[in-house]
């Protein structure tokens, strides 16, 4: 997979792709993710991405021609092109697991004020928003989308299981983890983990998550009703 990521601020990338799962996977080769500094596509002396918006107001807004031009540079029949905006569709994981097999994403990252309109009507495949609070521009948004595409792409996760156990694969939340030592502070990890009971460590794990979703998200019980197994447990 190809990620192309357009910003007035490529610095802002560095630690997100040097570290961790997402280093490893580019170079695994199973992603490549491309930084693309919007004002490689401006003309004029000052390389100016961003003016005053018509009508007055408050804050810039960046220019319509270098982001009609970096995307037309990057298109290919195969791409998907994305703002990040707080006006867009609200990201879960659903959207991240449709956009994992996606070949090309490009993802636009506004700022200021955010982006001339044109670039929403006309150039943009759709706009997705990470959660009802404004940042202060798309990078990090970028990165939340990029980073959650990028580890459901297989072989980027030792354990392909791990994405299939996590929380909202399923509607449901994930069930608690615990690691040694068996017991801390009095605080002791449920028996059942230690009993070596593969059965019973998977039927106590389905109830947990049941639980935890019923108490801290009733909203997904009601979107996904409890399967027959839940029924019984
Ligand atoms: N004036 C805009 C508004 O009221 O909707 C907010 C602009 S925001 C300060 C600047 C940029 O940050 C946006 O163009 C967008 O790219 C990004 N951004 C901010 N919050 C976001 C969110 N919740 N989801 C996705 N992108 C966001």
């Amino acid at each position: 997979m190809q990620i192309d990521i357009i910003t007035l601020f490529p610095g802002m990338f560095a630690g997100f792709l040097t570290e961790s799962i997402i280093k490893r996977a580019q170079e695994k080769g199973v992603v490549n993710i491309g930084v693309i500094d919007l004002r490689d596509y401006t003309h004029d002396r000052h390389r100016t991405a961003d003016d005053r918006p018509y009508g007055g107001g408050a804050g810039m807004v960046l220019k319509v021609e270098p982001l009609f031009e970096a995307v037309e540079a990057l298109k290919t029949p195969e791409s998907t092109v994305i703002l990040l905006s707080p006006r867009g569709e609200t990201f879960g994981q659903a959207k991240a697991g449709y956009l994992s097999r996606r070949d090309h994403l490009i993802l636009i990252c506004g700022h200021y004020e955010g982006v001339d309109e044109r670039v929403c009507s006309a150039l943009v495949d759709e706009e997705i928003s990470i959660g009802d609070y404004i940042l202060t521009g798309g990078e990090l948004p970028a990165m939340v989308v990029a980073d959650s595409v990028i580890r459901l792409i297989p072989g980027v996760l030792g354990d392909p299981d791990s994405s299939v156990e996590e929380s909202f694969a399923k509607g449901r939340l994930e069930y608690p983890h615990y690691t040694r030592p068996s017991e801390y502070r009095g605080m002791a990890v449920p028996g059942v983990l230690l009993s070596g009971d593969h059965g019973e460590v998977a039927r106590w794990r389905e109830e947990q998550s049941f639980i935890t979703t019923s108490r801290r998200r009733p909203d997904l019980i009601k979107k996904f009703p409890p399967t027959e197994k839940e029924k019984k447990e």
